[in-house]
């Protein structure tokens, strides 16, 4: 992969819902401005930036206690809900 196009990405988290997710959307996203939805991430300080893939958002957000184990991105994936406001393919390479 010698291209990378980087997608501004929202994060907002963790505990949102339940069991500690992050929700990751496209900025301005319809979802985060409207409704239910809004008072819940009103009360969430989002992490703003741009990433290359699926993976980068994880390696961003987890990055410190990723550096402390052996477990890759792949480990945490789960915690992350992915929105389909935020194209974003899985990873960043293959
Ligand atoms: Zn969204």
């Amino acid at each position: 992969m010698t291209t990378t196009t980087n997608t501004p990405v929202v994060v907002y988290g963790p505990n949102i819902g339940h069991g500690g997710e992050f929700h990751v959307h496209a900025p301005g996203c319809a979802d985060i401005v409207r409704g239910r939805m809004r008072d819940q991430y009103a009360a969430e300080r989002p992490m703003a930036f741009d990433a290359a893939s699926q993976q980068d958002v994880v390696e961003a957000v987890y990055a410190d206690i990723m550096a402390e184990g052996d477990a890759d991105w792949t480990a945490y994936a789960s915690e992350f809900s992915f929105f389909p406001c935020c194209k974003l393919r899985e990873r960043t390479t293959g």
